[in-house]
């Protein structure tokens, strides 16, 4: 497959590369040019008419698997084609390649598997990870690995995470236009604990329980040491990893290679844009606000350490900065007599009575806004939007987590529980609500607003170092890309129709960040914006004639 439009393989080894396949799009002139006469049946399709043919079998399927399993062969045979449909169809097409549905296919991996897709590297690859890595057929500018343990809500899934990988890398292609044959999704296969998986004749995974300790982090170091040496200056998103691992990892590699978290960076910036979303619908500052998590993993504490530096950046010091942020986890309200706290919980244990349940610290702190990361469904119960609108003319309430059966509540619920005042985001998507005389559309708090256009930056600078005031910074975009009219129907969050521009603009924030610190290797373009549209790429198909 090591080969880039203008030079392509000829004949069926040529309908076998999905890179460049076109299937019955070749024109007359590139079937005799390229060996196809023959191959392929008769009738020359524009790219158009395939689409309108995939998207018309894809709409008679009712069940979103059947759906998420038509795209993925369809990116296995035609990945222009099936970019183009992407593309074209965002709000439509995401849902079923990403989350929701990417979770029930990665609970079903095992099952539905028919061909590999990215790489599997297992414990068992021990002092060969880069001889595996030679393997791959082109030069990896980005890498989305997991290890499996922590996918979406859902828990360890082993080897049946690599969906989350190979979803991820979709959209950076659909979301930012990254150069698909640049994107490499990696599984750790480290075993699992998740029982089921392990008596499950079918699973594609190793059948031992997890490693742990020096053994798994011996495995990372070699990892990240080889990706580097196969491919110099790739970028590595660690994706789903659990939180004992995710925040230590982070905070091993962060300032040594090109690397970020998007559970927790990414989360936080995307979160954070749709808090000054809020505010601009409210006409308060952020200072105004306080935040209560529901959770105190890696989505909150990302989300709040996030808001502290752009606190901080505006001027609060830091401890009044975390005092604007309280976390609810499993036991109760993070507080500081709490022992045993982890590190990235700490900053936000402050002095106050423990409290046991989440309606229970809403009614004591009465905060601004609830957001919800615990991946615990149902969780913002009638009382607790009752709690939250008899203190606030406008609550903001972010329900998460991811899938659905794991969100905090339903847009209908939000609203119905608020007098349809909630300032309302979610993980996964709801249809537009009635609200009185009023339409109101939520939309996803979703990453795919941000991580694309982070990568599509990084990769396009040469980014050495991949920094929180670049999230920062795509928070910002983000939240500037949102319309007065957006604000006027409830959505705190533009189109995803739009995201290939959204992308751009952040990539382009990302960009003069980078050279602005010293963080980028690639020469400096005259124009970061034009710089990044130019490296975007575009599913429609290519002459190779
Ligand atoms: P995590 O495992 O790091 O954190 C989960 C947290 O929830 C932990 O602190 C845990 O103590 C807490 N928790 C568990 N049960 C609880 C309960 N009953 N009450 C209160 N707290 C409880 O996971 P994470 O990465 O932070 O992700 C959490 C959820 O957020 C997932 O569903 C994930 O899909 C979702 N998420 C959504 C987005 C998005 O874009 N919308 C982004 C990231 C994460």
């Amino acid at each position: 497959m090591n080969h880039k439009p203008g030079v392509p393989p000829r004949g069926v080894r040529l309908l076998q590369d999905p890179l460049l396949n076109k299937g019955s799009a070749f024109t007359e002139a590139e079937r005799d040019a390229l060996g196809l006469r023959g191959l392929l049946p008769p009738h020359v399709h524009t790219q158009d008419e395939q689409a309108a043919r995939v998207l018309q079998h894809l709409r008679s399927l009712s069940d979103p698997l059947e759906q998420y399993m038509a795209l993925n062969s369809l990116h296995d045979r035609n990945e222009a084609l099936f970019f183009r449909i992407v593309c074209d169809n965002v709000d439509e097409i995401q849902p079923l390649i990403y989350t929701p549905t990417v979770g029930l296919a990665c609970q079903r991996f095992s099952h539905i598997y028919q061909r590999p897709r990215g790489m599997f590297i297992s414990i068992n690859d021990r002092g060969r990870i880069a001889e595996a890595l030679r393997n791959w057929p082109l030069r990896a500018g980005i890498i989305v690995v997991t290890d499996g343990e922590r996918i979406l809500g859902l828990g360890d899934q082993g080897a049946n995470g690599m969906g989350i990988p190979v979803g991820k890398l979709s959209l950076y292609t659909a979301c930012a236009g990254v150069d698909p044959a640049l994107c490499l999704p990696v599984t750790l296969d480290m075993g699992t604990n998740n029982e089921p998986l392990l008596e499950d004749p079918y699973y594609v995974g190793l059948r031992r329980r997890r490693v742990t300790g020096p053994a798994y982090d011996e495995l990372i170091d070699e990892f990240i040491t080889a990706a580097h040496e196969v491919f110099p200056n790739v970028i590595i998103q660690f994706e789903d990893f659990a939180n004992h691992n995710a925040f230590r990892l982070l905070h091993k590699y962060r300032d040594r290679i090109c690397t970020f978290n998007d559970d927790i960076q990414g989360t936080a910036a995307v979160a954070l844009a749709g808090v000054l979303s809020a505010l601009r619908i409210k006409g308060t500052k952020l200072a105004d606000e306080k935040l209560l998590f529901l959770g105190a993993g890696e989505a909150a504490t990302g989300i709040a350490d996030l808001i502290v530096a752009e606190l901080v950046g505006s001027g609060m010091n830091l401890g009044d900065a975390r005092k604007r942020c309280w976390l609810v986890d499993s036991k109760g309200l993070v507080v500081k007599s709490r022992a045993g706290l982890p590190a990235q919980k700490l900053p936000y244990a402050h002095e106050h009575a423990p409290i046991g349940d989440f309606l229970s610290a809403v009614k004591a702190l009465r905060p601004t806004g609830v957001i919800g990361v615990a991946a615990v469904g149902d969780t913002f119960t009638p009382q607790v939007l009752r709690a939250m609108a008899e203190c606030n003319a406008r609550p903001i309430v972010f329900a998460l987590s991811n899938p659905h059966s794991k969100a905090e509540c339903s847009a209908e619920q939000a609203y119905a529980g608020t007098d349809g005042r909630a300032l309302f985001a979610c993980g996964s998507p709801y249809a537009p609500v009635r609200v009185g005389t009023k339409t109101l559309v939520p939309r996803q708090g979703n990453n795919s607003y941000i991580f694309p256009g982070v990568g599509l930056g990084a990769i396009a600078c040469g980014a050495t170092r991949i920094t929180d005031e670049m999230f920062l910074a795509s928070a910002k975009t983000l939240a500037a890309q949102v319309t007065p009219a957006d604000l006027d129907q409830g959505s705190l969050y533009p189109p995803l129709a739009n995201i290939r521009e959204v992308s751009a603009q952040i990539a382009a924030a990302v960009v003069e960040i980078a050279y602005e610190r010293g963080l980028a290797a690639a020469p400096r373009p005259k124009n970061s914006l034009e710089h990044v549209r130019k490296q975007m790429y575009d599913p429609r198909y290519p002459s190779y004639a």
